[in-house]
């Protein structure tokens, strides 16, 4: 009866007798991390779109139609970090002032 060779990863040439390698194992692997908008992410926004259905903009008593990341992915916040309901109106407001710190400039305030 045949011995059954080791194999040898390609990779780090190491031996092993293993389905694949275990030095090579990806600590990140499996990781659902990323900046992409995911199932989950879908799902969190659209429970809180149905627990926060009105825009969260002071005074305003439109209903909202986006879930806006009250930190924005862009200035560092979590994909599943907090929202805030808008209305379209105001999350263009939002996104337009987003822009324009993105490119340097101050807004003079926020409500
Ligand atoms: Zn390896
Ligand atoms: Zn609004």
């Amino acid at each position: 009866m045949p011995m059954r060779p080791p194999k040898m990863c390609n990779k780090c040439r190491r031996t092993y007798d293993a389905p694949r390698c275990p030095h090579c194992r990806k600590p990140w692997a499996g990781s659902r991390r990323s900046g992409k908008s995911t199932r989950a992410y879908r799902r969190y926004r659209d429970n809180y779109l149905d627990e926060h259905p009105m825009c969260s903009w002071p005074s305003c008593k439109a209903v909202g139609q986006v879930a806006d990341h009250v930190v924005p992915i862009a200035e560092g916040g979590d994909m599943f970090g907090p929202l805030r309901t808008l209305c379209h109106a105001h999350h263009h407001e939002v996104t337009q002032a987003q822009a324009r710190r993105g490119r340097g400039l101050r807004e003079p305030d926020e409500p």
